[in-house]
């Protein structure tokens, strides 16, 4: 059982050769010529058979000696962020492998270089999914939809997102069974006043004032609206009204994301945040119209391939696998980001799992999505060991 790890620590300098050439490379959304190619040549250079699929790549390994499939999924795409990282490998293009996708991928082409070397003792059939547009969600979505968890049917799915800027460095984090993740909403209000002149607003509807005053008032969702036990953000991270300091602009806008466990209260802000942008601007005497942008559901965790995951890993690498129950003292349970493995999680039983790529001890004292993130290399093995051997051992027991 421990070979799997060694054997993935053996070709841990391709998967830094990979993750260098993705991290150079980055493309954001859902075309990704560039990162497709590399990972489609890659896998034929396998002897894989990889086909496109909504954007994003499929291969299957195994010998299907019984009907069941697993899928294991990875995500490629990057972020419109202008690194600052100070690696030498540095992305120069003005997009960052911010979220550590390239980490992913590059553990998946690990992991799918293993199972080829075990294909004859693969009970069943492995699907590696590699996605595109995870940071719009709409990645996961569009290859659902182009039948990725279709011939053969996928009846379980995990996927492994790194964090860099954690403790325990290197080690596996089982989030919470139930919401893993928050629902994301996408929203963008429009605000439709009357534009004019900075010396006389009374003949004008100032959309700044109006703004302001929705800003103000979304805030009562938090304060007032919803019970205090459940957890939900909605936060404001672009206000755009007005050019100049003199002239009283037309219009304006806001966008901003809510994150939300469960559909009870996602439903439930979604209708407030509607409710409230309308009657404040109505107040005086503006016209808003909200506009849900994109959504994703939340990652349930299944708790019986969470407990199989915690069993398996302890295989392979005693000791390296924290519970985020435990560890964080249950404040780590679940994350409040969202990922669109939620779509994925509301067809099949599914798993997300975190693994921490460097600590602030050891220099990697930024978060995901910051220009300055670095993250720790020395994980990608461990996530090529993990997809392996849970995708195996998950075969052999079902
Ligand atoms: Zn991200
Ligand atoms: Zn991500």
């Amino acid at each position: 059982m421990m070979k799997i790890a060694e054997e993935a620590e053996k070709i841990q300098d391709e998967m830094v050769t990979h993750r260098r050439y993705l991290h150079q490379n980055p493309e954001i959304g859902a075309d990704l010529p560039k990162t497709v190619n590399y990972v489609k040549n890659e896998l034929l250079k396998m002897g894989y058979a990889p086909e496109l699929c909504g954007g994003g790549v499929v291969a299957t390994c195994g010998n299907g000696e019984n009907q069941k499939t697993f899928l294991l999924r990875a995500d490629m795409d990057a972020l419109p962020i202008k690194e600052e990282s100070g690696e030498m490998f540095s992305a120069l293009n003005g997009n960052m492998h911010a979220c550590g996708h390239d980490f992913h991928t590059s553990m998946l082409l690990g992991c799918a270089k293993l199972l080829k070397k075990h294909e004859d003792q693969i009970k069943g059939t492995i699907k590696l999914m590699f996605q595109p547009a995870e940071e719009i969600a709409i990645g996961a979505k569009g290859m659902i939809e182009a039948g990725v968890l279709k011939n053969p049917d996928v009846d379980a799915a995990m996927m492994i997102h790194v964090f860099p800027g954690l403790p325990s460095d290197g080690k596996f984090v089982v989030l919470a069974d139930g919401p893993a993740s928050a629902n994301i909403d996408v929203f963008r209000i429009n605000v439709k006043g009357v534009g004019g002149h900075g010396a006389r607003p009374h003949e004008t509807v100032d959309p700044i004032n109006v703004c302001a005053h929705i800003h103000l008032a979304l805030q009562v969702l938090n304060a007032r609206e919803v019970e205090a036990n459940e957890t939900f953000i909605l936060t404001i991270g672009e206000m755009k009204c007005g050019d100049t300091f003199n002239v009283i602009p037309d219009s304006g806008y806001m966008r901003g994301t809510i994150r939300s466990y469960g559909k009870e209260v996602r439903t439930f802000i979604k209708k407030r945040l509607v409710e409230i942008s309308k009657t404040v601007a109505e107040t005086f005497r503006a016209e808003a119209e909200v506009v849900f942008e994109f959504e994703a559901p939340n990652v349930i965790n299944d708790q019986k391939l969470r407990n199989d995951f915690m069993r398996y890993m302890d295989e392979i690498m005693v000791d390296n696998v924290d519970d985020a129950k435990k560890v964080y003292d249950g404040k780590f349970a679940k994350i409040t980001g969202s990922e669109d493995f939620g779509f994925v999680s509301e067809e099949v039983p599914a798993l997300m799992v975190g693994l921490v790529a460097g600590s602030p001890a050891d220099g990697y004292v930024y978060p995901l999505h910051h220009p300055k993130a670095r993250f720790n290399e020395n994980s990608l093995w461990k996530g090529a060991a993990a997809y392996t051997h849970m995708a195996m051992r998950w075969l052999e027991e079902n």
